[in-house]
């Protein structure tokens, strides 16, 4: 479903996500600046769950989630809770660890398998894998990066979406501007491979940039496969201090 890398520079901490989704999804709404829960946050917005796949808060916290596509997951027969729904209510956390706190105390027994990355300026991250039946929390994200997923053979997907990352990362290192490259390449072709992806029955429907800088924290969503990016949408907040 998506692929999301992740660097740090004097700027800040810069975060590139693409979301790959079947081309009969709705249309995404772009992003906007809203309050819920008292934190002023930006994320765009899926056009049928309501929720988002990645979001930043005023208090410089990146939450980001990829679907785990567990064959236990077409097993089930419950009513599934929207994912982007919980990245939605994790948004409010004002740290790594307040947004993991948070996360343990939500009852995730009809949420399918995922993934989910935090990240702020000041720690090193978390990143929170859940299997349909237990949690377990990396108190460190950065050996998660690249962090892929796919539904479409998902092993080969990985490998081929990791060696164009180990490439691109021997040539350029964490460069922001070659990772917003990455996002955008076809290493052997538009495929269902590249990171860019090209399916027929599904693409990279949007590319999203994050930058958390010491004063304001920013988003920017293109719509569309961002090897054919279109303008942007972006929106930004004032950082707070974190209590
Ligand atoms: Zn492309």
């Amino acid at each position: 479903m998506c692929s999301v890398t992740w660097t740090r520079d004097a700027a800040g901490l810069h975060v590139f996500m693409n979301r790959d989704e079947r081309r009969t999804r709705a249309p995404e709404r772009p992003p906007r600046v809203f309050v819920r829960d008292g934190v002023s946050r930006i994320a765009p917005e899926d056009g049928e769950a309501g929720g988002t796949w990645i979001a930043v808060n005023e208090h410089g916290v990146v939450v980001a989630l990829v679907n785990g596509y567990l064959r236990e997951d077409l097993a089930r027969t419950d009513e599934p809770r929207s994912r982007g729904l919980l990245v939605r209510d994790l948004a409010a956390g004002s740290s790594s660890d307040d947004v993991v706190r948070r996360l343990g105390a939500t009852d995730l027994s009809a949420v399918r398998s995922f993934r989910l990355l935090v990240l702020h300026p000041d720690d090193r991250g978390s990143v929170a894998t859940w299997d349909g039946r237990s949690l377990e929390i990396a108190s460190d994200a950065e050996p998660f990066c690249p962090l892929l997923s796919s539904s479409h053979a998902a092993s080969a997907v990985a490998a081929a979406r990791l060696e164009a990352w180990n490439e691109s990362v021997a040539l350029h290192g964490r460069d922001p501007d070659a990772l917003e490259r990455y996002h955008a390449g076809h290493a052997r072709g538009e495929s269902a491979y590249s990171v860019c992806m090209h399916r027929e029955d599904a693409e990279t429907r949007s590319f999203v940039r994050v930058l958390v800088a010491d004063t304001a924290a920013s988003l920017t969503w293109s719509p569309g496969p961002p090897c054919r990016s279109r303008p942007g949408v972006r929106c930004s907040v004032q950082r707070v201090a974190s209590p």
